[in-house]
């Protein structure tokens, strides 16, 4: 059996995986508060609410795009940041400044190509977003890539974040696909197959060669866990957690999260891929605690 490519199908699947990404997003980014470091030792949640970060939000764009143009149109996903870009949900600067340009009229070709120097950010915000789209593709997971890939450039251009982008996608679409989900390691082979010589695909064979340490800090020390915030350092960590995680999401976001780094990538990036599945839901407790989707996506659908 392969994955449905209904309208009604991709769409359920793409929420489901949009849910994930944003519970995911949402407890990591509990844990920069410092009261909060023994809660994360100890495997206990924090009150909520949970409010979701800059990755949920641009990933609401990304599934909003796609509901109405049934692929990506990068103006209308450029124009869809630029208007809901919120100060507060903690973009990195550079994002900060080309949303507000986009908004007085800049153009996006230009401005992200002129980012760090004319080589393009290869910060992880075009791979933090795109899980749900894979879910949508989850019926052509070449498909995926190649949306990936274009949904990436009106904000981050240079060659690592786009890979960064196709490797979650595609990571999503092979989970979402019922015939799945795969094991770890068909996982990670499936993904190396479909992206491009690259830093980050030099990550993930690294990760793959690791599906088999027990310990994730050591994992997180080899491969990075986003502390720069580059895609390579973000990517390879967070699919090696995905692949370990599938069907598991309780355990695959405190696995992501005890490393520390950029936790609410992370955990946005193993929530999206691992909710993608059909046994990959978070716990109801947790979708409780997380606040609720905005309002202009539309989540009414069961
Ligand atoms: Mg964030």
């Amino acid at each position: 059996m392969t994955a449905d490519s209904s309208p009604d199908r991709r769409l359920e699947r793409a929420l489901a995986s949009l849910r994930g990404l944003a519970v995911g997003d949402a407890l990591g980014s509990q844990f920069f508060v410092p009261a909060h470091y023994p809660l994360l030792k100890h495997r206990q949640l924090p009150d909520a609410p949970w409010q979701w970060t800059d990755d949920t939000e641009m990933a609401c764009s990304v599934l909003a795009v796609l509901i109405r143009h049934h692929r990506i149109d990068q103006d209308a996903l450029a124009r869809s940041f630029a208007e809901h870009h919120d100060f507060d949900r903690g973009y990195g600067p550079a994002v900060n400044r080309l949303l507000r340009q986009v908004r007085e009229g800049g153009d996006w070709r230009e401005l992200a190509s002129a980012l760090f120097k004319g080589q393009g950010s290869w910060g992880n915000g075009a791979a933090m977003r795109i899980a749900p789209l894979g879910a949508w593709y989850a019926d052509d997971p070449e498909q995926a890539t190649h949306q990936a890939e274009i949904s990436a450039y009106p904000t981050h251009q240079h060659r690592e974040a786009v890979v960064g982008a196709m490797a979650v996608a595609a990571a999503a679409a092979l989970t979402a696909d019922p015939a799945g989900p795969p094991t770890p390691r068909a996982l990670l082979d499936g993904v190396i197959d479909l992206v491009p010589r690259s830093a980050v695909g030099a990550g993930l064979r690294r990760a793959r060669d690791m599906l088999d340490y027990g310990d994730s800090a050591t994992v997180a020390a080899v491969l990075g866990c986003g502390r720069r915030t580059t895609a390579h350092d973000t990517v390879p960590f967070a699919l090696w957690s995905a692949a370990r995680g599938l069907g598991a999401y309780e355990r695959a976001i405190w696995d992501t999260a005890q490393v520390g780094g950029d936790m609410d990538t992370t955990c946005a990036i193993v929530g999206g891929v691992v909710a993608s599945g059909e046994a990959g839901a978070p716990p109801a407790e947790w979708l409780e605690r997380t606040e609720a989707l905005p309002d202009w996506v539309p989540v009414g659908v069961s």
